[in-house]
């Protein structure tokens, strides 16, 4: 790239399920003024942040007095490029070349756009107005007098994992679901998707997302089936958008299985937490052949299976080898952290192994550094920090994440089932999950005292509120997982503006 022209390019984040990436601005020489199309969190085994965030910015009169974000972050990448982010409802990853970054420091102090293009000669002048207003929308730039506003955009997603069976057919080590031989009855399953679809028209959400999820679903694939068409004649008749998802051990999948999600347009995540005797030893014997079969089953019906890998001390040095598995495939793949159930230690029990988790986490890092894939993989990479969109909770739980379990009780998250707070026959889910907010309380992270002076902390938010609450009993401390997050955020980011800088370079 030229350092003579101010170069603003930013990622448009991934929806990790669906991989949809790309660098806006397509010329630079023409950057083209727009509101972020924010996307989708995806799959993860988990409740999702909240989607599709619709915060665009307001252009606002170049004559404005603007200065640089407060809280501004800037990382040197080769080639005099930067890459620098801000905390604000617009805000992405952004790639600046010299002349660009120089643009920005023009505003060290109040300045307006015009009387900082105004001191630049002709066409220069118009690529620096036009690069201002980038980084304007891009949040880099704020108003000088504005006030600081957090970013907690209304979920318009309402989010329930249906926990259509108790079985499974795997013992994971980890694994906090008590299993049994119970499933989810036709009765209960059709009464929770009504139910379900209840809470999301009174409580005025736009989009259903059904997570079919266990125990291992497809031990109940029939009812997934049944579900599934149940919800999309009622979300037809409402008018709303429905997502479902297959959340599976991977181990079962059979061929009419994958061309069933297919044809129904239900996604797949599989779980997968290593390749070969490292998966096995999480999960049993035997077990990577049997889902790596599955993964390129689904692959060959046209599925793009997500890849779910929870991290432990026990797989953690043999992260590269699966981050490489899911590259070579062109998958997408998230990381999360395992939250070990009550009485299994405290904080200090994890954070002992936060040292392994940070060089494993470089580790995968640079794999992927070395195979760098065209689209974005740091959406939901680390855990609960997720580097697509900023936003105030780590997740859905409390707001509009609502878990069934095969019994019809109801709880605010799925590693919370045994302690249900209500039944899907009292009819609004929803409500009696924010009802009940006291008992897992997932605040908002400008409420969190010691993370809301961070600067990651509208990429963090604090990490997942259960684990925080279980080991420390507390709810404004940080996340177990913080120095964690507070390595890896950093390279995290020099990843995503190396991709952008070599993604643009070879375009
Ligand atoms: S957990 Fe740590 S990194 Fe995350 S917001 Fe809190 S202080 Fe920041
Ligand atoms: S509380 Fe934790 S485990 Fe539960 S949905 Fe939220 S992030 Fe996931």
């Amino acid at each position: 790239m030229s350092d003579q022209k101010p170069v603003v390019i930013w990622s448009r984040e991934a929806a990790m399920a669906e991989g949809d990436c790309a660098c806006a601005s397509a010329d630079p020489s023409r950057p083209v003024l727009r509101r972020l199309d924010l996307a989708d969190a995806g799959e993860q085994d988990c409740a999702c942040p909240d989607s599709g965030v619709t915060t665009g910015l307001p252009l606002s009169p170049p004559a404005l007095l603007w200065r640089r974000a407060p809280e501004l972050y800037r990382a040197p990448l080769p080639g005099q490029h930067e890459v620098a982010f801000a905390p604000s409802p617009t805000a992405a990853i952004t790639l600046l070349n010299g002349a660009a970054g120089r643009i920005l420091d023009q505003f060290a102090v109040p300045r307006s756009i015009d009387q900082v293009a105004g001191e630049l000669p002709g066409a220069a002048a118009a690529d620096a107005r036009q690069a201002a207003l980038q980084l304007a929308q891009l949040g880099l730039l704020c108003p000088a007098e504005a006030v600081e506003t957090p970013c907690a955009p209304a979920p318009h997603t309402l989010t329930a994992w249906l926990h259509v069976t108790n079985q499974c057919n795997l013992r994971c080590a980890y694994c906090y679901v008590r299993h049994s031989d119970e499933a989810m009855s036709t009765v209960t399953g059709r009464t929770a998707v009504e139910a379900l679809i209840r809470s999301a028209v009174r409580h005025g959400f736009r989009a259903v997302k059904l997570k079919y999820a266990g125990g291992e679903p497809t031990l109940n694939f029939a009812l997934v089936q049944l579900l599934h068409r149940h919800a999309l004649a009622l979300t037809g008749q409402h008018g709303l958008e429905l997502q479902g998802v297959l959340l599976s051990n991977g181990v079962n999948l059979s061929p009419a299985t994958c061309d069933t999600l297919r044809e129904m347009g239900i996604r797949l995540a599989i779980s997968l937490d290593g390749v070969g005797a490292v998966h096995d030893a999480q999960r049993g014997a035997g077990t990577f052949e049997r889902v790596a079969r599955s993964v390129e089953r689904a692959i060959a019906v046209g599925l793009r299976p997500h890849l779910s890998i929870t991290v432990t001390a026990q797989n953690v040095e043999g992260l590269p080898d699966v981050v490489a598995y899911a590259l070579e495939r062109d998958l997408l793949f998230n990381l999360n952290f395992y939250r070990p159930p009550n009485g299994t230690g405290g904080a200090s029990h994890l954070q002992a192994e936060n040292d392994r988790l940070i060089a494993g986490g470089h580790a995968a890092l640079a794999l992927i550094e070395l195979r760098m894939p065209a689209h974005s993989v740091v959406g939901g990479l680390l855990d609960r920090a997720h580097l697509g969109y900023p936003h105030s909770y780590p997740c859905g739980a409390g707001r509009n994440y609502v878990v069934v379990d095969h019994q019809g009780a109801v709880s605010a998250c799925q590693m919370d089932m045994a302690r249900p707070l209500g039944t899907i026959w009292a009819g609004d889910p929803l409500e009696i999950i924010r009802s009940a907010r006291g008992r897992l309380q997932n605040t908002p992270v400008d409420d969190r005292g010691e993370c809301a002076s961070c600067v990651w902390r509208y990429w963090c938010a604090g990490g997942c509120p259960l684990l925080r609450q279980r080991l420390t009993g507390r709810n404004d401390t940080r996340s177990p997982y913080c120095a964690v997050y507070r390595a890896l955020l950093p390279e995290m980011l020099r990843l995503e503006g190396i991709r952008l800088l070599t993604t643009r370079a070879t375009a």
